[in-house]
């Protein structure tokens, strides 16, 4: 689905324009002064729609949040707004319902694809392969990869983890 979308948009480049292509998929982005634990919020309100992120948040963590809430629009998880509070790629607490669960994975799990590609991830990986066809990354180079890519070390060791490119730990 990410991929598709790239391709539709003619996005072939890290890190991954996903202001423009929230924008382009009719979301156009808002930042606003939000309390702490809030990430951000899908926005569907009779015919308006937008993405609104908290203003307080690193870079990293905002482009996350604008392609979570895209994964939602797009996936149509939502009816009306929808507010985030601060998610990882990690599970969070258990007090949501098991479906809200799923679908905020599903979120993360576009996010993760969307800022992440993998042809482009494959890419990069053969700087680090080895003679005998092994990976080798150190947490330097994992940091290096999440800086070009503009996302989190954490997103991004846990995105090569999920892509078998990194075993782990
Ligand atoms: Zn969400």
């Amino acid at each position: 689905m990410t991929r598709e979308l790239l391709v539709e948009l003619g996005v072939d480049r890290v890190p991954v324009p996903v202001e423009f292509i929230a924008r382009a998929k009719g979301l156009p982005i808002v930042e606003s002064n939000m309390e702490a634990e809030v990430s951000g919020a899908l926005i569907k309100s009779g015919n308006l729609r937008g993405i609104a992120i908290n203003a307080s948040n690193a870079p990293v963590r905002k482009r996350f949040t604008i392609a979570h809430e895209l994964g939602h629009h797009l996936m149509n998880h939502i009816d009306k707004d929808h507010i985030d509070w601060e998610f990882t790629v990690i599970r969070r607490d258990g007090l949501s319902s098991e479906a809200q669960d799923d679908q905020e994975m599903a979120a993360n799990s576009f996010a993760a694809n969307l800022l992440m590609p993998k042809h482009q991830l494959r890419q990069d990986m053969e700087r680090y392969r080895r003679f005998n066809g092994e990976i080798r990354m150190d947490e330097a180079d994992v940091a290096l990869l999440a800086k070009k890519y503009r996302v989190s070390t954490v997103a991004m060791n846990y995105r090569l983890q999920n892509l078998g490119f990194l075993s782990w730990a």
